[in-house]
């Protein structure tokens, strides 16, 4: 039980995110959470530092859809400039959209990588469905602990 809570990867930033070891271990498909993840909460769209990691991953081959429980209006505005696949309202850790978004990047659990800030949403439901975890440190604990 407990294990379902702990990331099979963790990193500070996505950008850290060892991507070649994805590659190698047959990751084809990456869910991404927006907040705290890719931007901070009070930041409407991608920003250039997204919008270049999203491009690269991309251009490796791995397909994307975000996996958000934000509104279809936070969503929408945020993928504006990114125009991945996308599910709002997910309702994380429900194993529905998990399922569903490897159906639209038509992967497998085994080939699918879930990257996000939340323990108890993001990784607890991405291992539920015995998916790749990703855990990645908060942005806003990471901005918190710049300025201090
Ligand atoms: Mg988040």
């Amino acid at each position: 039980m407990l294990e379902k809570f702990y990331p099979d990867l963790q990193a500070d930033r996505v950008q850290d995110i060892d991507l070649d070891f994805l590659v190698k271990n047959n990751i084809k498909g990456l869910i991404l959470d927006i907040d705290n993840t890719l931007v901070p909460e009070h930041v409407e769209e991608a920003d250039e530092n997204t919008i270049a990691w999203i491009d690269k991953v991309r251009k490796m081959g791995f397909r994307v859809c975000i996996v958000s429980n934000a509104s279809e209006k936070r969503v929408i505005k945020f993928n504006n400039k990114l125009n991945v696949d996308f599910i709002h309202r997910a309702s994380k850790p429900s194993c529905k959209s998990f399922v569903k978004a490897m159906e639209i990047m038509n992967t497998k659990a085994s080939e699918t990588a879930v990257i996000g800030d939340q323990i108890f949403t993001d990784i607890y439901g991405g291992n539920k469905v015995d998916m790749f975890t990703i855990l990645v440190t908060p942005i806003d604990k990471r901005e918190y602990f710049l300025s201090d």
